[in-house]
């Protein structure tokens, strides 16, 4: 039994479901083979999502599999209640309310597993961390899962490396077909979308700071300047902040760009990334926000800390803090990942793309259940490939071929 807020949503909820299955034509391809194969005959998937309407999309695809699915949310402010009440409709069991407490985001969490799952899907892993800590009696059921973004699998080579891992995960943030799209065109895209949502300032003109310029920090960095901002990249890693510079932007350490930026975007999946330190060189009105990873980038709580008053924003998730110096900042989504906790996250297209590999994947372990090491997989090329090839068709584009002679030419060595 579903536990969600209100199952009256749906209508809405449905509409959006049908609009995104509408631009989603690889889930789509991906489905029409479910129906034929039925590979999760017999098998229960437990799923750890963004609950809206994409991520129901995949759901219902892994039902048609075969698959006795349930899921819950991977973040308390990006569940869409009701989605949640039309993909209940559909025999999927869904355990998320918007705005969950951290008790009740843990109990969804307990519920989502507790029918003990053979796959689970993870999003920043959650699911993986409940099983080997709270739940390790399911562990021996497990035949494997998936992660779908940058931290979770940090954090799942960090459990190999100590030997603490006790089922196969792919890895699908490595696949080309999920960071080059997802991660960089993907949050590029959102992240704008929920700034822009929730302040209603102009962007064209303003001093823009990016903290990180991997995956997510050069998609955001790059839609900032198109939006006619003058945008400044922080970073730890020389390689990619002297690539920063050769794209064009100024990079300096935060200490300084905490002076100068207007709009502040993090996405470096480290914590502290704006803290005490430079809050209280930020000019009165700067806005700060996430996109990587949990609300521990911005340091939020010791934030709240130096605070001595608070000024209301625009709308319930535009927080003021007023600093002893008398300036006001603004925090956004009180730091959590601000495209899908004040927007719907990544475009439809985007995540098409980076659920057929999750769908695909969660395939590659039923079908290869016998044979899995208990490791981190590299999400095979052949589904990178099927999901781009996928891709290709559905936008009605062709590419070349190697003819026979050019794949000799590119495999020979002498002069
Ligand atoms: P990445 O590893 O490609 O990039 C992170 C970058 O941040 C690196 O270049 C690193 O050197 C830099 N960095 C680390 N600590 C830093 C610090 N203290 N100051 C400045 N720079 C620092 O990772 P990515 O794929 O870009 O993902 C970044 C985060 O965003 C992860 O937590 C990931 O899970 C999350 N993510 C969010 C979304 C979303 O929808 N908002 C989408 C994909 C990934
Ligand atoms: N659960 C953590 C981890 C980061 S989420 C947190 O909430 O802080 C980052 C992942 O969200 C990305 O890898 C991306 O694939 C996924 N994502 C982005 N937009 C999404 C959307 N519209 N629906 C579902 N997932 C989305």
């Amino acid at each position: 039994m579903s536990d969600i807020k209100d199952p009256s949503l749906a209508p809405s909820g449905r509409r959006k479901l049908s609009w995104a299955r509408r631009y989603m034509p690889l889930l789509k391809s991906v489905e029409a083979d479910f129906l034929r194969d039925k590979p999760f005959a017999g098998l229960k998937i437990s799923a750890s999502l963004h609950l809206e309407a994409k991520s129901a999309v995949l759901c219902t695809v892994l039902q048609k599999g075969g698959a006795q699915v349930r899921v819950c949310g991977c973040n308390p402010l990006s569940t869409q209640d009701d989605v949640c009440a039309a993909l209940a409709e559909t025999g999927v069991e869904v355990f998320s309310h918007y705005g969950d407490s951290p008790e009740e985001y843990e109990r969804h969490i307990v519920r989502c597993l507790e029918f003990g799952p053979h796959i689970v899907i993870d999003d920043g892993g959650d699911l993986v961390s409940m099983l080997h800590s709270r739940m390790t009696d399911l562990l021996p059921g497990v035949l494997g899962g998936c992660e779908e973004t940058t931290t979770g699998i940090i954090r799942l080579r960090a459990m190999e490396a100590q030997g603490a891992l006790r089922f196969p995960m792919l890895t699908v943030n490595d696949a080309r077909c999920k960071h080059f799209f997802d991660n960089r065109y993907g949050t590029g895209q959102s992240s704008w979308d929920g700034i822009n949502r929730l302040t209603n300032l102009v962007v064209a003109g303003k001093n823009v700071v990016v903290a990180g310029y991997g995956w997510c920090g050069r998609g955001i960095a790059m839609r900032a300047k198109g939006l006619g901002a003058r945008v400044t990249v922080t970073e730890i890693d020389p390689v990619k902040a002297l690539e920063a510079m050769m794209d064009g932007y100024e990079v300096m350490p935060m200490d300084r760009a905490a002076e100068k930026g207007d709009i502040f975007v993090t996405a470096t999946g480290c914590r502290d990334v704006i803290t005490r330190r430079h809050f209280l060189k930020l000019k009165d009105g700067a806005i700060l926000c996430n996109s990587g990873h949990f609300n521990v980038e911005v340091d939020v709580a010791g934030l709240e800390k130096i605070a001595v008053g608070r000024e209301e924003g625009r709308s319930e998730l535009v927080k003021g803090y007023v600093l002893p110096n008398g300036r006001t900042v603004f925090v956004l989504s009180e730091g959590r990942l601000v495209n899908l906790a004040s927007g719907d996250g990544h475009p439809v297209e985007i995540m098409d793309m980076s659920f057929a590999i999750q769908a695909l994947g969660a395939r590659y372990i039923a079908d290869h259940r016998e044979s899995l090491e208990t490791k981190c997989i590299e999400i095979p090329d052949e589904i990178d490939y099927d999901v781009a090839r996928r891709r290709l068709a559905a936008s009605g584009m062709e590419i070349d071929t190697l003819t026979r002679e050019q794949e000799k030419y590119l495999r020979s060595w002498e002069i």
